[in-house]
């Protein structure tokens, strides 16, 4: 069974406005990257046991901004990682990266530890726009930095950009979508901007006089936005991921397809299928991480893991952990695999959902095939939606 590993890392310069991210904003200088990097080793030590059967296949330095990170301590963390997991040969590393916090020479000193995917957060390639977002960076380092990538790294790239920003125009949109692949990343990450109920950023939109985007506008926006990137050479493949198939994100490929990964770190997430349930877990936050005990399983058994002191840990039953794999599959346009959902749970989807499969199907939202069930090109915009008419 194939594995991803996930090292959350929960540090960044300042807030963005529009932020839900397990993050907290530090001074550069006030960054604990050797303590860090040692609780991290820690909490693997302990851990990797309960995974060490699978075949690992990704790691992915998320945050927070990992790019903060002493590119030393990236390297110490990913070496254990492969010494103890072992490795696929061509193991796929991705780290997230601000453009604002690449120091010259860092990515060549992350492509030799072994980093061969960059996943930079542009987000604009306007400065207004960037302003508004609270970012810490101007379009000029957005684009500086994918050519340092490219110059130093030899990374393969992806760049993430936001819509449906207050008062944003379809055009815009679309035009921010044009100078993003004119910078010839490999994959495109394009998300619809969604605020908490007391993000800053409403408070500074309101100011600014700037009216939170239209639904419809955003709908419009996502379909035009696809058209835009596919004729780009970036399909879809999932609700916010544009990419060839070769170049798609192994990392998240991995967490669609219902496979385990181990979350490391402050607030990182966990999740090892044990038969038909999923064993989660997710990890305290930074506050109580940093030197927060390991807790050793009591009893063996599958369900016996260690944990850290603090982590809440969920077994999903049955039920609860086929609708995932379903809410998941959905959300990608290879929809869910039926023969391996089969073989997972004991019977094809259809005799588990027949009902609102069969009804969405009807409403030309998703395909029953023999082979795979998925989402159609209108049904992916509903993607949530599609979820909750399963669930009912
Ligand atoms: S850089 Fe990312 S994680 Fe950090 S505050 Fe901004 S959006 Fe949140």
């Amino acid at each position: 069974v194939q594995l991803g590993v996930y090292i959350h890392f929960p540090f960044c310069l300042r807030r963005c406005g529009y932020c839900d991210f397990a993050s907290c904003a530090s001074e550069a200088a006030a960054i604990p990257h050797t303590r860090y990097a040692d609780a991290v080793l820690r909490e693997l030590d302990a851990r990797a046991t309960a995974f060490a059967a699978h075949e690992l296949r990704s790691v992915y330095f998320g945050g927070g901004t990992p790019s903060l990170w002493a590119p030393a301590e990236v390297a110490r963390v990913l070496a254990a990682v492969r010494a103890s997991l072992g490795a696929a040969a061509e193991l796929e590393v991705t780290l997230e990266a601000n453009p604002g916090t690449l120091a010259a020479g860092a990515c060549a000193v992350l492509r030799e530890a072994g980093v061969n995917r960059m996943s930079l957060g542009v987000q604009s390639l306007d400065e207004a726009a960037l302003r508004l977002l609270g970012r810490i960076h101007s379009a000029k380092q957005a684009r500086a930095a994918v050519a340092q990538a490219r110059r130093e790294g030899g990374v393969r790239l992806s760049c993430d950009l936001i819509f449906g920003l207050p008062g944003q125009s379809l055009a815009h949109h679309l035009g921010q979508l044009d100078e993003l692949c004119a910078l010839g990343p490999e994959h495109v990450s394009a998300y619809a901007l969604s605020l908490a109920a007391d993000a800053p950023l409403r408070e500074r939109s309101r100011a600014a006089g700037l009216a939170p985007a239209p639904e419809e506008l955003v709908a419009e926006m996502m379909v035009a936005g696809r058209e835009r990137l596919a004729r780009a050479g970036f399909p879809q493949y999932e609700v916010s991921s544009y990419a060839p198939r070769p170049a798609r994100s192994r990392h998240n490929a991995l967490v669609w397809a219902g496979h385990p990964y181990l979350g490391l770190g402050a607030s990182a997430h966990s999740m090892l299928p044990l038969g038909r349930a999923n064993l989660r877990s997710a990890n305290p936050p930074l506050a109580r991480y940093l030197d927060a005990p390991i807790v050793l399983p009591e009893a063996d058994g599958d369900a016996a893991q260690a944990t850290v002191v603090g982590s809440s840990v969920e077994l999903v039953a049955e039920p609860s952990s086929r609708f995932e794999q379903m809410f998941l599959a959905l959300r990608t346009v290879d929809g869910v695999d039926r023969a391996a959902y089969a073989a997972r749970f004991g019977a094809d989807p259809l005799a588990h959902f027949r009902d609102p499969l069969e009804e969405l199907a009807a409403q030309e939202l998703v395909t029953l095939d023999a082979d795979r069930i998925a989402p159609t090109a209108r049904g992916i915009l509903y993607a949530d939606e599609l979820a909750l008419r399963l669930l009912a």
